[in-house]
């Protein structure tokens, strides 16, 4: 039996990674500054692998920016674009690489990065291949082979880990039409022809090819190109071992094919699908080996040996332990480093944790907690982690009775409005007597230096609390007066108090903690901080009640309250693992839920409970995004029934498409929608005008992610788009999003002349 992992986390435990990136962006650093920093993060990682007693220690886990932008230019998919960045004197090959991640405006050129976009299901981005008709690839970089020779020079013989032929195609794009990328299977298979060649010359052994589309839905032409491709591959390289790593899902109806695939090791998710176990292990043929993915890399729990013992005994009956590997269920860039660093949490909830380091000394305890060759200790760590589980399974800190109750207690109706959206839209406009077209904005207004050094100062304790509050007061007060003054109906208080809008939350509500380190990458130089859902989850006292009440007692007009909803909390959380995540988001609904009427209570009339992050929680398979979107709505709604009619509740999503999830954001039955729409130039809205959205929709008629200032004019021609498509008296006019990463300046022009459209488009109707 061996152990292996199938990536480490390089951003590095104090994220040296970033900040040694950034200076060298900012030219604060060299070259060789930055690669001495990225030869020392591998060679730490390879040292804690080392130390743990893993067998397979992976090599080009390491990036400086994505994996994938790694991969091409690895292969030479480098677009035509960036070929002047080349000639440029004194640039090297990284330069050329960061300008293809971050685009490239100096010495006379301005080049566009390449896109970027989700990781399957994860927060992690990576840059998106541009596929060319006929396109030719050609190896244009040693990265690899410099990583290998790396390792070696440390005392490893190490697995590079290489993205699969079949998904980086499947990952890129077609740049123009007429061909389908996977066409370009021959083409690509020559350069990995090379890349292994050079491989097996300098050594290697193992090749872990990620292939994590074998876990999605596939076509018939895909399922063919992975049969041709890992022919030809085993063809060519007979003696190499060849693990192929599936994970983020389960292997379900591509199950034959994968097992089919000639190579020699089959690595699958069993955090995710652990039900595939059976089906594999019955129609897996006796040349294949399996890697049992039983530690959860996307999450950071510590591992329940028991569990995790009984798959892979399992496998080991069936095909005996030569043939069994153990692993975390994908690559550990999805966890935070490690634990250690967390000297401020409390001692019972981190003993429930496992971060990376963590993980990685769970894959060996397992293997010999199965192998038997008990280390005198190995027990004793077996039973502390028996106790680590019982206690989380009891813990007072987890289980509140009370929560559980009344979330089992909830029905049909509490996630139902009292009426349907016709008399309520009637009983709305009585109270709120607003114009057609009312205007109104996302929420936050700049977060300007001086507002992010008042919360920093107040963290250190160098502002007093009163002093803070006095402070935050006063920016709110004048952003209030602003908006009156420029003509806005629907006023916000500018979120000034936020630092994050999950975050905000989190810190408020019970069954939440918040680590100090634990950082994990989002793309390039950007990491995240995720929240950590330990347990039920309540809410202590009101959250926004104090702001909401002080922005509207210094207006006539109406402010609207601010809330994330639920399903956005939970998606940018680590959620806990002991209960399904629906149930989870449940107890977040009925918190947030009492939020919104303590809002109304308070004088509050509108209130808008953002979810961006409802599209992004779909399940990879579709044949699971019915039951995701039953209850992430349902969440939603519970978090908004709480109301009388007059109540007008809005909610908020940035880029979403809706053409395939229209009828679920129907039955949200917002009163208002507010949508990112502005660089779609109102294509967006198609999808609400074909199914006749029946409630109010505000169209984001201006980009917030740019400087920009945009004219009265072109937000004018943008609404009249609108109006061709949705009834006039159910649109509203407003930003794409939030203003928080905006300057003062343009908002101001650019909110001026907002409202100025919207008159004359009133006037004009
Ligand atoms: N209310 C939030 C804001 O304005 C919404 C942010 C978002 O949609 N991402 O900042
Ligand atoms: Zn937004």
């Amino acid at each position: 039996m061996q152990t292996h992992i199938l990536g480490y986390p390089r951003i590095g435990s104090k994220r040296e990674l970033k900040k040694a990136c950034e200076q060298y962006w900012s030219g604060k650093i060299l070259l060789e500054e930055l690669l001495n920093t990225g030869r020392t993060l591998c060679n730490q990682n390879w040292n804690i692998q080392k130390e743990a007693g893993i067998d397979l220690i992976p090599c080009n886990d390491f990036s400086y920016y994505d994996q994938v932008l790694d991969m091409s230019l690895v292969v030479g998919a480098i677009p035509s674009r960036y070929h002047e960045v080349v000639l440029k004197k004194n640039n090297s090959e990284l330069d050329l690489y960061f300008a293809m991640a971050r685009g490239y405006q100096k010495e006379g050129l301005d080049i566009t990065a390449m896109e970027m976009t989700k990781w399957f299901d994860t927060n992690y981005h990576y840059i998106v291949p541009e596929f060319y008709k006929n396109q030719q690839f050609k190896l244009s970089s040693d990265k690899i082979f410099n990583e290998f020779a790396g390792a070696k020079q440390a005392g490893i013989n190490a697995k590079p880990v290489i993205i699969g032929l079949v998904t980086y195609l499947l990952l890129g794009k077609e740049k123009e039409e007429g061909f389908d990328k996977l066409d370009l299977a021959g083409n690509l298979l020559s350069v990995y022809t090379e890349i292994l060649t050079k491989l097996q010359e300098q050594g290697a052994e193992w090749i872990q090819f990620d292939e994590p589309f074998l876990a999605l839905d596939l076509t018939e032409k895909a399922k063919e190109t992975y049969l041709s491709v890992y022919s030809e591959i085993r063809k060519r390289f007979p003696k190499l071992k060849f693990i192929v790593a599936t994970y983020f899902d389960g292997l379900k109806d591509n199950a034959s094919l994968a097992v089919s695939l000639p190579v020699n090791t089959l690595h699958i998710d069993l955090v995710r699908n652990p039900e595939q176990l059976d089906g594999i292990l019955n129609s897996i043929p006796e040349n294949l080996s399996l890697s049992l993915g039983v530690i959860d890399g996307r999450n950071i729990w510590k591992n329940d040996f028991e569990k995790s013992l009984s798959f892979i005994r399992k496998a080991v009956d069936k095909l005996g332990s030569e043939r069994i590997l153990i692993a975390p269920s994908c690559s550990l860039i999805h966890s935070p480093c490690d634990l250690d660093f967390e000297t401020n949490l409390n001692p019972e909830i981190k003993n429930w944790l496992a971060f990376a380091k963590q993980k990685v000394e769970e894959v060996v305890t397992l293997k010999e907690l199965v192998s038997g060759t008990e280390k005198e200790h190995i027990l004793e760590v077996f039973e502390e982690n028996k106790k680590a589980i019982e206690s989380r399974r009891t813990s007072s800190l987890i289980h509140n009775d009370q929560v559980k109750q009344r979330s089992n207690a909830v029905t049909e109706k509490d996630a139902q409005r009292i009426n349907t959206f016709k008399t309520r839209k009637e009983e709305q406009q009585q109270v709120l007597q607003l114009p057609l077209f009312p205007t109104t904005t996302i929420g936050s207004f700049p977060q300007t230096t001086e507002v992010r050094s008042w919360r920093a100062k107040f963290k250190k304790g160098e502002l007093t609390a009163e002093q803070y509050d006095i402070l935050l007061k006063e920016e709110t007060q004048r952003t209030i007066r602003w908006q009156e003054d420029i003509g806005i109906d629907v006023l916000v208080h500018g979120e000034f108090e936020r630092n994050d809008m999950v975050e905000y939350f989190g810190e408020q509500l019970e069954g939440f903690v918040f680590t100090k380190n634990g950082w994990v990458q989002s793309y390039g130089s950007r990491c995240v901080k995720p929240p950590v859902i330990f347990g039920d989850v309540s809410r202590p006292t009101p959250m926004t009640v104090y702001w909401s009440q002080y922005a509207q007692s210094q207006t006539e007009k109406w402010v609207k309250g601010m809330l994330t909803g639920p399903v956005t909390i939970l998606q940018w959380s680590f959620v806990r693992d002991d209960q399904p995540r629906s149930e989870t988001c449940k107890q977040i609904a009925l918190a947030i839920r009492d939020e919104v009427v303590d809002l109304e209570k308070a004088g509050i009339r509108i209130i808008q409970i953002d979810e961006p992050a409802i599209r992004e929680g779909l399940p990879l398979r579709k044949a699971d995004w019915q039951n995701y979107l039953k209850w992430a709505v349902e969440a939603f709604r519970i978090s908004a029934s709480g109301v009388g009619d007059a109540t007008q509740i809005h909610t908020h999503m940035c880029y979403s498409e809706f053409n395939d999830i229209i009828e679920n954001i129907a039955d949200m039955d917002a009163d208002v929608i507010t949508i990112e729409c502005s660089r779609s130039q109102m294509e967006l809205l198609n999808a609400f005008a074909d199914f006749k959205y029946p409630n109010e929709i505000g169209p984001g008629v201006y980009d917030i992610h740019s400087p920009r200032v945009p004219s009265k004019e072109e937000m004018i021609e943008l609404l009249r788009k609108a109006q061709n498509v949705i009834p006039a008296n159910q649109l509203w006019v407003n930003p794409d999003c939030g203003l928080k990463t905006r300057h003062w300046e343009e908002t101001e022009k650019a909110l001026i002349a907002m409202v100025a459209a919207a008159k004359e488009a009133s006037v004009e109707y």
